[in-house]
């Protein structure tokens, strides 16, 4: 049970390491940031949590680099009062290409990894995971697992390891649970022998995307209803509903997946199937969704106030 958790908060500056400069910048981050005797540019800037590097104009974006890849950094707190605060450990080279996508959108869960507590939002937490609802549900209930260290988080969710694994098992239990105590809050199921056991075996689901569009780790946990109106397209099913989605069982899965083949093989050319009967829809996804309505009034009534 005593496992050793990895980090969530890493820096990539070690003190007295490398000559620093105080920093006057108008960003108010001037504490976090350093400055290398061997960089032939001397007015460059670096970040002391990932070494990011900001010459010319870059230098206004400091601000606006330490809210988006290091949001818990709160403004005004200095670097020695966030060593207080979050004891990170000092690790080399622990930040890949993330370091530089203060832009990308795929870099949207990185602050419920980073700092859960400032997310009313979050459904639960602590120093393992993040639970939070999907932004964009795919079905009734639909939460995403976010494991916080540093290094699964920003490792491809195929290599998870075993001993990640392990601490993660109970959250995805919770998020399961917790799944079927919302749907049943909202329906009511007509099958009396659909037990919570079978309910929560047999019709929900967890696992990963063989190619994730989201840069941090995250396991999808959900009800297999696909009965939203946020499902618009073949490629949202099929992402749920082919080799495409590697269940949590199957994790770490080591085929190797050219990008393109996957996406041909699994997503376009992937016959819609209903999850229900497996009745083959081959490409009408229009009859598909009418089709996943019937069967979702056929097992389920929304439950009315009285
Ligand atoms: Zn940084
Ligand atoms: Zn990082
Ligand atoms: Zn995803
Ligand atoms: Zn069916």
């Amino acid at each position: 049970m005593a496992e050793k958790l990895d980090p969530i908060y890493v820096v990539e500056w070690e003190e007295g390491a490398d000559d620093c400069w105080a920093i006057s910048d108008k960003s108010g981050f001037a504490t976090h940031l350093f400055q290398m005797n061997e960089d032939a540019d001397k007015d460059a800037l670096y970040c002391k949590h990932c070494r990011r590097r900001f010459a010319g104009k870059e230098r206004d974006h400091v601000g606006f680099h330490m809210n988006k890849i290091h949001p818990q950094i709160r403004h005004g707190m200095t670097y020695n009062e966030y060593l207080k605060e979050f004891s990170p450990v000092y690790m080399p080279n622990a930040h890949g290409s993330e370091k530089t996508m203060e832009r990308s959108f795929s870099l949207a869960l990185r602050t419920y990894v980073l700092c859960p507590e400032r997310s009313p939002e979050v459904l639960y937490f602590d120093d393992v995971a993040t639970i939070i609802y999907d932004k964009f549900p795919k079905s009734e209930q639909h939460l995403l697992i976010l494991p916080r260290s540093h290094k699964t988080s920003n490792s491809h969710p195929n290599e998870l390891s075993s001993d990640i694994k392990s601490q993660i098992e109970w959250h995805i239990d919770w998020a399961k649970r917790f799944c079927w105590a919302q749907f049943v809050k909202t329906f009511d199921v007509k099958d009396a022998l659909m037990s919570k056991e079978l309910f929560v075996s047999n019709f929900i689901q967890a696992g990963i995307h063989s190619i994730p569009s989201m840069a941090n780790t995250h396991i999808h946990v959900m009800t297999k209803d696909f009965h939203s109106e946020r499902l618009k397209n073949k490629k949202h099913f099929n992402s749920f509903n082919s080799p495409f989605f590697v269940p949590w069982e199957n994790i770490p899965s080591f085929e190797r997946r050219n990008e393109d083949n996957v996406m041909e093989k699994f997503i376009k050319n992937y016959d819609l199937k209903c999850p229900y009967c497996s009745l083959n829809f081959k490409n009408q996804f229009a009859k598909l969704k009418v089709h996943l309505a019937d069967e979702f009034d056929k097992r389920f009534e929304r439950k009315t106030d009285r």
